[in-house]
């Protein structure tokens, strides 16, 4: 009987799943085409993403053509250090990836948030062994009330689900709504969002003293980031590490 009904409850499971598979056939999250094996990507949209794994600026993730290891700083970076201590990005913000990005961040698609956070982990495997906590860039609540959710803890938990670490999913809270960064000029970004974010008070004493890893879908000229990471340094982090998705390369990427 034991039996019996073990192996019922298995083939009503791959039952299950041999429906799903009919009804929604594996998806690419970079085309949105159905295609007839199983992952997120194919193999032929596989090779047009640039990963940026591995290789890189080390504070801002930018590729680089020339890999000096751990004290590979790029010349903007060495000329002007940024606000964290170091950056890891899985891929380029581009044509290719456009589509994960805006599924994710506007339609709430999750099937390849697995795939997504393999590959953050993978980026940020220096970093995350050192991390105390994982913290996502926060929405505003009334943003938040409108989407429904917030695609950077989405990535946050994913990454620890891969890399054992902690998130911390409230430690920073946006003070104001700000307008969308889309088509607005680095220095228009910066202002947008000064002085936007702030450490929630009963998060405070976990982050004094901590290694914090900042976690975002997109970087695209740092502002946000940022000003995160002025947030969590003024509140007793010692050291704030930022890891994102994406990462624009080109200037003509910064349209998100
Ligand atoms: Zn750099």
């Amino acid at each position: 009987m034991g039996v019996d009904m073990h192996w019922a409850a298995r083939s009503a499971k791959v039952g299950i799943r041999s429906i799903v598979d009919f009804v929604w056939p594996s998806r690419s999250i970079v085309s949105g085409e159905r295609h007839g094996g199983t992952g997120a990507v194919p193999a032929h949209e596989f090779a047009n993403l640039q990963f940026l794994i591995g290789s890189g600026c080390r504070m801002c993730a930018v590729p680089m053509e020339v890999d000096l290891g751990e004290a590979n700083l790029c010349g903007a970076c060495a000329a002007h250090p940024k606000a964290w201590d170091q950056g890891r990005a899985a891929i380029a913000y581009d044509d290719v990836s456009r589509q994960i990005i805006l599924d994710l961040k506007h339609a709430g698609r999750r099937d390849g948030l697995a795939t997504m956070t393999n590959w953050m982990a993978m980026a940020g495997q220096d970093i995350l062994q050192q991390t105390d906590w994982l913290v996502p860039v926060p929405l505003h609540y009334q943003r938040l009330a409108k989407r429904g959710f917030n695609q950077s803890v989405w990535l946050a938990q994913g990454v620890a689900r891969q890399s054992h670490n902690l998130v911390l999913v409230d430690a920073l809270k946006r003070t104001r709504a700000t307008p969308s960064q889309g088509g607005l000029t680095a220095k228009q970004r910066r202002d947008n969002v000064k002085g936007a974010f702030s450490v929630r008070p009963s998060r405070a004493a976990r982050l004094n003293g901590a290694t914090v890893t900042l976690v975002d879908d997109v970087y695209t000229t740092g502002s946000t980031l940022s000003a995160c990471a002025k947030a969590l340094k003024q509140a007793g982090a010692a050291s704030v590490n930022i890891l994102v998705l994406a990462r624009v390369v080109r200037e003509a990427d910064i349209t998100i």
